[in-house]
């Protein structure tokens, strides 16, 4: 296959990590014979101190043009004045936008050796392997009518929640073939018994199920989904909801596993996907070489999994991330007594070799 990728490292530990990730993705075009281009792009504050803008037109082009993005982070403190349009996160949203990117896909995945790292019990999130699919660029965040009005006696605040036929089938679409590539399990989170639009989310969802009777779907509750994900995570295979509810509960996800470098995320859409991690750009561990580079070689791994359909591909640097955690291997964010205290680029080639012996 041949394909280009733009490479957006952005700011603070985005500059060290990303590279780890184009290192593995380098390896995986030469044993897997793929051709991939990287095209590196300017994005965030570097993009501001350069160029004055966060997302100039030219990172928007190659962004287009590209089969997928690979980003590190955005922001910092030295930005954190500039007037709301010239700020480092409107990059974020400008690339959203452009892109079409409607679905977030965030896998939340225990590994074994890093159980104690999390706040809940040992036998509650032994085995988690779970994938929020949230809606993205609908519901209660961009509905109308919103915004606060002055009424008699005070004021009045107000959004809208808002779902079309079209935008519920289309997430449901991403989240039954996301389900193909794992467990074929789909659980459907909504308030169908409050809500009107969520009714109309369960009858379209099960509506598109229609098409993929090869995956089991179920219906849960978004208050009840909350509780589960804390009393037993492991039920669940892939949870497709709102942009609002999945706000939440990717977070909550999220927080069973641990730490914040290893999680990744991919965000689909109209074009080409985008892959990052969920952290931000650690401006107090910056230029340090100790941010955990996982998230984002994870991160490499969903797009050769879900842009390029690469899956014996993403499946070996997933197990090369997991063989070097075997091995002892830590970042200073998971590092515990007895491990391998290592630095961010010394992670990154454990896990090349890793990947490359495997
Ligand atoms: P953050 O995620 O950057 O950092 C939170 C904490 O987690 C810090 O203590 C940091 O050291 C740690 N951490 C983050 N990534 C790590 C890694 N890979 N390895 C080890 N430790 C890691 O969140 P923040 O401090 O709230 O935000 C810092 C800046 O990043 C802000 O300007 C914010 O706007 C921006 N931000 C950007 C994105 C993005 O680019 N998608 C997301 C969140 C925040």
């Amino acid at each position: 296959m041949d394909a280009t990728i733009a490479v957006l490292a952005g700011d603070g530990v985005g500059q060290e990590i990303v590279p780890q990730a184009v290192k593995l993705l380098q390896a995986v075009g030469e044993r897997f014979h793929h051709r991939f281009e990287f095209v590196a792009g300017d994005v965030g504050g570097q993009a501001i101190d350069k160029v004055g803008v966060p997302l100039p037109p030219e990172t928007l082009a190659l962004a287009t043009r590209s089969d997928a993005v690979l980003l590190g982070a955005v922001g910092g403190p030295k930005w954190e004045g500039f007037e709301y349009g010239r700020r480092p996160e409107r990059a974020l949203l400008g690339l959203r936008e452009q892109l079409g990117l409607f679905a977030n896909l965030r896998p939340a995945r225990l590994y074994p050796m890093l159980a104690d790292a999390s706040t809940l019990k040992r036998e509650v999130i032994e085995g988690i392997d779970l994938l929020v699919v949230r809606e993205l660029t609908g519901g209660i965040y961009f509905g109308k009518p919103k915004g606060i009005k002055k009424i008699a006696g005070g004021e009045k605040g107000v959004n809208t929640e808002v779902y079309t036929t079209e935008e519920i089938r289309r997430i449901a679409k991403v989240a039954f073939e996301a389900a193909r590539k794992r467990r074929r399990r789909v659980t459907s989170v909504d308030k169908a018994n409050v809500l009107e639009s969520s009714e109309l989310w369960r009858r379209v969802v099960i509506e598109v199920h229609k098409g993929y009777q090869d995956v089991e779907l179920s219906h849960m509750y978004v208050d009840n989904c909350a509780m589960q994900l804390i009393r037993n995570p492991r039920q669940f295979d892939v949870l497709v909801t709102t942009n609002m509810f999945g706000d939440i509960l990717s977070d909550e996800a999220a927080m069973l596993t641990g730490s914040i470098g290893m999680l990744p995320s991919a965000s689909l859409g109209t074009h080409a996907g985008l892959y990052e991690p969920i952290h931000g750009s650690a401006p107090d561990i910056a230029g340090k070489n100790m941010a955990n580079p996982i998230a984002t070689i994870a991160s490499a791994a969903m797009m050769l999994a879900y842009t390029f359909h690469l899956d014996k591909e993403a499946e070996a640097v997933e197990h090369a991330i997991l063989q070097t955690l075997e091995q002892g291997y830590r970042t200073k964010d998971i590092h515990s007594p007895g491990a391998r205290l290592v630095g961010t680029s010394e992670m990154g080639d454990v896990i090349l070799k890793n990947f490359q012996q495997g």
